[in-house]
């Protein structure tokens, strides 16, 4: 059966990067909704120009939009045998989506890593952060630094730092985060699906972590 992993946790919390590394570990696909959202902007689709219209204010895509462009792609073939979801859902209305659109695949929620760090970090750790432009890798200047500056390790494409990690969109997209994602952390919770990961130490021991929770 198909495994579907949902990475929880604010932003700049190491989401996307964890999210990354494990889906070449454990061989799943990889789906960030905000890729997903750069790539239409970057093609300059009528989607991109209605998300970008809400991710330059740091607030989120609406709900409908959103959810048809994730079952788009969890429709494709290179996402049979599940998925690691980063960034959706992220509202209580996409949970729900979520779970419906996976009963008619045949699977479910199986995990939900929560990774958490304090705000301070947050806006620490966004500021610096720098993505590719092929693939969205991620880097950060001092965290995590590519081995050439402005070059991705992985596939040589330029970086370049996102319009919406300025502090004052970092600190409007925390605040969202804590009004709209929050009640998905109890919601998981209840349901014995949350595991609670320390996103304050290295990358490495982040997945470590990672790793070793989901093996259970
Ligand atoms: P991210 O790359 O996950 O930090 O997302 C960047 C921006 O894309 C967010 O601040 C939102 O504007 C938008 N976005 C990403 N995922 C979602 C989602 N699941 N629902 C609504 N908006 C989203």
């Amino acid at each position: 059966m198909a495994t579907y992993i949902v990475l929880l946790g604010p932003p700049g919390a190491g989401k996307g990067t964890q999210a990354e590394i494990l889906a070449g570990k454990i061989n799943l696909a990889h789906i960030s909704s905000g890729d997903l959202f750069r790539e239409n902007i970057q093609n300059q689709t009528e989607l991109g120009r209605l998300a970008k219209s809400y991710m330059d204010k740091g607030e989120l895509v609406p709900d409908g939009v959103t959810i048809a462009m994730i079952r788009e792609r969890i429709s494709l073939q290179d996402c049979e045998g599940g998925a690691i979801l980063d960034g959706f859902p992220r509202t209580p209305a996409q949970a729900d989506a979520l779970e419906k659109m996976l009963a008619e695949f045949g699977g479910q929620v199986n995990a939900v890593p929560y990774v958490t760090a304090e705000e301070s970090i947050l806006i620490e750790r966004t500021g610096g952060r720098c993505s590719c432009r092929a693939h969205g890798h991620i880097y950060h200047k001092k965290f995590n630094p590519p081995k050439q500056p402005g070059v991705c390790d992985i596939d040589g494409s330029a970086l370049y730092e996102r319009d919406d990690d300025t502090v004052e969109t970092v600190t409007k997209r925390i605040r969202v985060y804590f009004e709209q994602t929050m009640p998905l952390v109890a919601y998981y919770r209840q349901l014995g699906k949350l595991i609670e990961i320390n996103g304050v130490q290295s990358v490495e021991q982040v997945t470590n972590d990672l790793l070793a929770a989901l093996k259970k």
